[in-house]
């Protein structure tokens, strides 16, 4: 493909996007094709001969689109929102063009000067603890990660190394196998899965604990879970609180479990990964008072950000412990910057980087602080309108309303619930999740889409509305 034939792909791709944006309210949210649809329809082997840009976009459109999942459609409210919008889209595009890894200062400096702004900026916007952030005198920074998961994990790895480090400098007996195959994490039963699994990939036993009914780690439970595994010779090495859990949207109480996690000399992590972005509003950063009490923190500005996938905000008050435990050298990797950037690539897994700091410059820098800020306002009274609607049915209860997420059921056996779930997901028309809170099981109604408004709130209650009433019919008046 030479430039006038990229020129060309290219603006028709852009088209092609705008066009899909554009009519997105008109499509099913959830594709009808069946499992195998694509291997069925794509040759078997790779063609032979090169085929024209032409071709490929037309099979985009024939292939492709019938498989796709419209996440951007307002009428999605499945899972959490991911984030979508045209300055980050443009920011991927620039970003492939340049195509540079990052993996040192020199290998392409604006790769990790930009992104030490971006994560400068970020926690400003967010009010996070100074101590967090790159331009700050201590030891603490941010860094872009590809997602909240390898954050966790990486969280636990450095929790490990600095735990192992401190107990062997204090009882140079013990030995570091001995150490690991002790130690232990906390996380509440209502954490997200990906915690769950930064304790099987990191080989530390991750105990849920339950929460309570407001789907909170409390302090007690916590407090309890270490005396226990004290007493049996374990050493709790790692917590993870949430701020804004994946079922219900609900806050742990950092100012609460901070000062034992700290006492205990047990790394906090916080994930913030979907309601983070709430903290560019001032109205919400109560949410996440005692923040200055935990070792690292994390939210996705590629959820509810309009940043898109992937793009996870990680800070720590002390990158010395990453550098420790992911630091190996070869001298290909040596760079003469004199200490004036960090080396991300001892901060994360791979080796390489990619530039996910332009796609969040470019919404920065286009919706500015008050486009964010009016978003989420905007999306979470959205979700406030449709908790007003289902309470307005009296054969329904709203469970949990937090953010931009409301859970809710049919009052009376879990059945009826079942049943309309069933009945919307036949129907394709919207996209919802089952979820379970305080041994029920309930609705998950997402506001997903930054194109979501009001009339489609409305659009979505009226499609839940109709299927209730297959299931039981409205009372008389
Ligand atoms: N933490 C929470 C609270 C989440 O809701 C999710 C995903 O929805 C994750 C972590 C995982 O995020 P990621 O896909 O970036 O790993």
């Amino acid at each position: 493909m030479d430039v006038q034939q990229f020129r060309e792909f290219g603006k028709a791709a852009v088209d092609y996007i705008a066009d899909y944006i554009e009519t997105i309210r008109d499509r099913p949210v959830v594709p009808t094709v069946k499992p195998g649809y694509l291997g069925e329809l794509l040759p078997k082997e790779a063609p032979q001969t090169g085929e024209t840009w032409q071709d490929v976009l037309q099979d985009v459109d024939r292939l492709i689109m019938p498989g796709i999942t419209h996440w951007h459609s307002p009428r999605f409210h499945a899972y959490y929102p991911t984030a979508n919008s045209f300055p980050a889209v443009v920011g991927e595009m620039l970003s492939a063009g340049f195509g540079c890894v990052g993996l040192s200062w020199i290998s392409s400096p604006a790769y990790t000067e930009l992104e030490v702004v971006m994560m400068n900026w970020l926690g400003k916007l967010l009010d996070l603890p100074e101590e967090f952030l790159n331009c700050s005198d201590g030891p603490g920074g941010g860094i872009i990660q590809g997602s909240a998961s390898e954050v966790t994990f990486i969280g636990l790895l450095a929790a490990k190394e600095k735990k192992v480090k401190d107990l062997m400098e204090l009882n140079p007996e013990l030995k570091e196998a001995d150490i690991k195959g002790k130690l232990v994490a906390y996380s509440s039963d209502q954490s997200n899965s990906s915690v769950e699994k930064a304790g099987l990939l990191g080989s530390m036993p991750m105990k849920l604990l339950p929460a309570n009914d407001k789907g909170q780690l409390t302090a007690a439970t916590l407090q309890e879970a270490i005396r226990e595994d004290k007493e049996r010779g374990l050493i709790p090495c790692y917590v993870v609180a949430c701020l804004g859990t994946t079922p219900t949207c609900a806050f742990d109480d950092l100012a609460e479990l901070g000062p034992i996690c700290n006492r205990e000399g047990i790394w906090l992590h916080v994930d913030a990964a979907y309601a983070g972005t709430a903290f560019a509003c001032p109205e919400y950063r109560h949410l996440m008072k005692g923040v200055e009490l935990s070792d690292s923190f994390n939210f996705n500005p590629h959820k509810w950000m309009l940043v898109n996938f992937d793009c996870s905000a990680m800070w720590v008050k002390n990158a010395k412990y990453l550098v420790e435990a992911f630091n190996v050298q070869r001298i290909y990797l040596k760079d003469n910057h004199n200490g004036l950037a960090p080396e991300y690539r001892h901060w994360q897994i791979s080796l390489g980087r990619r530039f996910r700091a332009l796609k969040l410059w470019f919404v920065l820098k286009i919706y500015g602080v008050e486009g964010i800020q009016k978003h989420v306002r905007d999306q979470i009274s959205l979700a406030k309108q449709f908790e007003d609607l289902v309470n307005q049915d009296s054969r329904f209860e709203v469970c949990t309303s937090s953010m931009g997420l409301v859970t809710f059921r049919m009052k009376g056996d879990n059945a009826l619930t079942r049943a309309l779930l069933e009945k919307l997901d036949q129907r394709k028309n919207i996209f919802l999740m089952a979820g379970h809170f305080c041994n029920k099981f309930v609705i998950r109604f997402a506001i997903c889409s930054r194109l979501t408004n009001s009339k489609d709130v409305e659009f979505s209650w009226e499609e839940i509305h109709s299927q209730a009433n297959e299931i039981i019919p409205l009372p008389k008046c």
